[in-house]
């Protein structure tokens, strides 16, 4: 049985929204997911097969890597139809933002949206959203946007909407957010919502192949020669760091994505249980973090990093140099383990 966690109250004023409108707008984060993908494209299945204008606007092109992903290509995307997103927008007489808890993760659609007076709906696991939505379904505890996605449309008597095409929507954020179910899926009831997905005859074997097993030879060859040349171990402080930067990534014709599971391979270290990534791009330094147990990257993340996630997996925008970057992580070390100086184990230099 799959308990109703989503208060009534607030699914009842969320029919009475979708009710009340045609044109509904569902954006999701910056630099999408599987999971931001994942959800905002499901919700757009059911509530067209509702008879409802629906679309999805991202702030940025989603990677290669998740062309596969059903719908994804009906995707209105900012940077590429900047006048197709605004008139989305604009036109929506309802807009769910899934998979982000404040305005600044979604670029220069924040600005868009900020002063209109539409309706507001989130549908977010993130901590600490932002007080800037008319209804906020905000629960930290769930593995997914996606898995908050199916929640609500079993909860409003919906699920006879997901087809095939919406349940491998939610598969993928289910299967990409929780590490391939390595994490953050640790109570029966997420299998209950696996096995009713399993049950629309979603390509299991296909999705997981293409959403977490599926690289270019080019991002192979840089995730090889980041883990063996560039991968700093701290082993007394259970930390790892890679950095890469843009001559690096030019190097090996990085692609959007490419690096995009990285920064968990320091994990299989036995004895290292958080793990940094820092890529340089055109703009930013972008930072990712994981960790192992009740260590908090969510927190370095934002005090540290311009960024925030969550307790195990958490990024930032560092806007300065690597090197400013790479200074900042020392002082994380140092502020974490203010008694032990540092002894790395840099990556063995060839004779
Ligand atoms: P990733 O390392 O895969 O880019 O991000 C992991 C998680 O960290 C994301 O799901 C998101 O919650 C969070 N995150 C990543 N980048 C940022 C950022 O720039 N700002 C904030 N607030 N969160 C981020
Ligand atoms: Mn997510």
């Amino acid at each position: 049985m799959i308990s109703p966690i989503v208060d009534d109250t607030l699914l009842n004023k969320l029919r009475a929204l979708i009710n009340g409108a045609q044109h509904i707008a569902i954006t999701c984060h910056k630099s999408p997911d599987g999971d931001a993908l994942g959800s905002t494209l499901a919700l757009c299945h059911v509530l067209r097969r509702l008879g409802k204008d629906a679309v999805v606007v991202t702030p940025d092109m989603a990677p290669r890597a998740l062309d596969f992903v059903p719908g994804v290509r009906d995707i209105v995307v900012f940077t590429k139809h900047e006048l197709r997103a605004r008139h989305v927008l604009n036109d929506a007489q309802l807009i769910f933002c899934l998979d982000f808890n404040s305005l600044h993760r979604i670029d220069r659609l924040g600005e868009i949206i900020e002063p209109l007076k539409t309706k507001r709906v989130l549908i977010d696991h993130h901590l600490d959203p932002e007080n800037i939505f008319d209804l906020t379904i905000s629960h930290p505890e769930a593995s997914s946007t996606c898995e908050l996605v199916f929640r609500v449309l079993m909860q409003m008597g919906l699920l006879r909407y997901v087809d095939r095409h919406a349940a491998s929507c939610l598969y993928v954020g289910l299967l990409t957010d929780t590490g391939g179910f390595a994490y953050s899926c640790d109570t029966p009831e997420f299998y209950e919502i696996i096995a009713s997905i399993m049950r629309r005859r979603i390509d299991r074997i296909g999705l997981y192949n293409k959403a977490m097993n599926t690289f270019s030879a080019d991002s192979l060859r840089l995730q090889g020669y980041a883990i063996s040349e560039k991968m700093q171990l701290f082993p007394d402080k259970g930390a790892a760091m890679i950095v890469l930067d843009k001559s690096e990534l030019e190097r090996f014709n990085y692609n959007r994505g490419d690096t995009e599971t990285l920064v968990n391979k320091p994990l299989a270290i036995p004895g290292i249980y958080w793990s940094v990534f820092m890529r340089e791009d055109a703009d930013k330094i972008k930072i990712s973090c994981r960790s192992q147990g009740d260590f908090s990257v969510s927190e370095i993340c934002a005090r540290y990093f311009n960024g925030g996630g969550h307790e195990n997996a958490a990024g930032g925008d560092f806007n300065g140099t690597l090197d400013q970057a790479i200074a900042v992580f020392y002082q994380v070390l140092a502020d974490l383990f203010p008694d032990q100086p540092s002894i790395n184990e840099q990556p063995k230099q060839e004779s």
